[in-house]
C-alpha cells in the first residue's frame, strides 16, 4: 500500500533545498550581472579608442582583468604588410605590444571553416586545451601553466581580419563543449573597432604621404616643420633643411618613359632615406624634388648628410625593371635655422628655412649640378 502525500519532515527538507537553490541562483544572477556590467564598460572603452595604439593597448590592459584571463594576444592578417607600414609611418611602436603579431594570410590563422553539406559558414571559435605544438604562433610567450585557450576569429563582412586569442591557467575555463556566443560577441565588437581604427589610420596615412614614393607629402612636411620649430625653440636644438632636386630628370623621362622616371623617383626616395636618421623627415615636394627636415642637426652635420646622399646617388647606377641602367645625379641645397630667428613668427621662419635651402639648391644647379651648396 502506498502512502499518499509527504510528511512534514520531507516538506521542511524540500523547502530548505529550494531556499539554498534560490540563494545560489540569486548569487549567480548577481555575478552575471557584474560580468555583463564590466563587459559593457569594456565595450564602451574600446569603441572610444580613437587610434590603433589606444585600441590595442586597451584590449591588452583591460580584457585580462574583466574576463579573468591569464593571457590575451592578437593575430592580425596583414597580407602586403600595409598595416605595419602605415602604423610605422604614423609612429606606432610595435615593441610596446609584444602580444600583437601579424600573419601574412587568412589561412595561416588556422581556422577551419565550419562545413555542412549545404553550407560553408564563417569560422567558429576554437575552445579547448592548450597545446604548445598547435598554439605556438598565437602564444609565442605563454605564461607558465597555460591550460585552456579560446581562439576567436575576427570577422568583418565574412572576411577574416585576425584572431583574438584568450588563455587561462584554469583547464575548465575553455572547453570544446562550451557555448561560444559570448566570445563571438566579444570578437565581433573587437573586429569592428579594429577595422575602424585601421581604416582611420590608413586615411590619415594617405593624407600625409606621397602615393608614388611612400614618403611624406608637402602638406605633412609643412606642418611638421612648424611643430619642429616650436620644439626646437623650447629644447634649444637646431633644425636644418635640405632641398634635393634630380639633375636633368626630364631626360630620364624622355629616354626611359614616364614609367622609368617613376621607378627612378622611388629608388631615389629609398636611397635618401637610407642616409637619414629615424628622427628626420623626408617629403616629396612634387615632381623630382625632395625636402628633408633634419632634427637636431647644425649646418655642418646636415651638409655631411647631404654629401652622403649626393655620393650615394651619383656613385651607384639605377637599375630599371626594363633591364636598362641609368646614371643619375642630384643637386642639394642645405640651410639651417639660426638662433636669432627665435623672435619671428613660426610660419615665416618655416617658410624662410625652406626658401634658403631652395636658394642654395639654385646655386648648386648654376655651379654645374651634382653638388651640395650650403646657405650662408
Ligand atoms: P634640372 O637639372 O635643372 O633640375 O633639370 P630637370 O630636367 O630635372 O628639371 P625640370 O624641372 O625641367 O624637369 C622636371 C621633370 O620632372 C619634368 C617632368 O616631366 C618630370 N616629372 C614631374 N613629376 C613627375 C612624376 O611624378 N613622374 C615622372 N616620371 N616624372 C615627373
Ligand atoms: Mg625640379
Ligand atoms: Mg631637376
Amino acid at each position: 500500500m502506498h502512502e499518499l502525500g509527504t510528511t512534514s519532515g520531507d516538506l521542511a527538507a524540500e523547502n530548505e533545498s529550494l531556499r539554498a537553490r534560490m540563494a545560489y541562483l540569486m548569487e549567480q544572477a548577481e555575478r552575471n550581472h557584474e560580468i555583463m556590467r564590466r563587459h559593457q564598460a569594456f565595450d564602451l572603452e574600446i569603441v572610444a579608442a580613437d587610434n590603433f595604439s589606444n585600441l590595442v593597448s586597451t584590449i591588452f590592459r583591460s580584457l585580462p582583468t574583466i574576463s579573468d584571463l591569464d593571457i590575451v594576444t592578437l593575430s592580425l592578417v596583414d597580407e602586403e604588410a600595409d598595416i605595419q607600414t602605415v602604423m610605422n609611418v604614423l609612429g606606432v611602436d610595435f615593441a610596446e605590444f609584444p602580444q600583437l603579431h601579424f600573419v601574412a594570410s587568412e589561412a595561416s590563422l588556422g581556422f577551419v571553416p565550419a562545413r555542412s553539406p549545404a553550407f560553408t559558414g564563417p569560422p567558429k571559435p576554437t575552445l579547448g586545451p592548450y597545446s604548445p605544438a598547435l598554439h605556438q604562433q598565437m602564444f609565442p610567450n605563454p605564461p607558465a601553466g597555460l591550460q585552456s585557450i579560446a581562439l576567436v576569429p575576427l570577422l568583418r563582412n565574412r572576411r577574416l581580419i585576425g584572431s583574438l586569442n584568450l588563455g587561462s591557467l584554469d583547464p575548465a575555463r575553455f572547453t570544446p563543449s562550451m557555448g561560444t556566443d559570448f566570445v563571438e560577441h566579444m570578437g565581433s565588437i573587437i573586429a569592428i573597432c579594429l577595422e575602424n581604427v585601421i581604416s582611420n589610420e590608413m586615411l590619415k596615412y594617405i593624407g600625409l604621404t606621397d602615393s608614388l614614393t611612400g614618403v611624406y607629402n608637402r602638406r605633412y612636411i609643412d606642418r611638421r616643420l612648424i611643430e619642429e620649430i616650436a620644439r626646437a625653440r623650447r629644447q634649444a636644438y637646431r633644425i636644418s633643411c635640405m632641398y634635393i632636386d634630380i639633375d636633368h630628370f626630364k631626360q630620364v623621362n624622355d629616354t626611359y618613359g614616364h614609367q622609368g622616371g617613376d621607378e627612378v623617383l622611388r629608388e631615389v626616395a629609398t636611397r635618401i632615406k637610407t642616409e637619414l636618421r629615424v628622427s628626420d623627415a623626408l617629403g616629396r615636394f612634387g615632381g623630382e624634388e625632395f625636402v628633408v627636415l633634419l632634427i637636431d642637426a647644425d649646418l655642418d652635420s646636415a651638409t655631411t648628410v647631404a654629401q652622403r646622399i649626393r655620393a650615394n646617388i651619383a656613385g651607384t647606377p639605377f637599375h630599371l625593371s626594363s633591364g636598362t641602367t641609368v646614371s643619375l645625379s642630384v643637386s642639394i641645397g642645405v640651410a639651417t635655422l639660426d638662433d636669432f630667428e627665435r623672435d619671428h613668427a613660426m610660419e615665416g621662419v618655416a617658410h624662410q628655412l625652406v626658401a634658403h635651402a631652395d636658394t642654395a639648391l639654385y646655386q648648386a644647379k648654376a655651379e654645374g649640378r651634382n653638388r651640395v651648396v650650403s646657405f650662408d
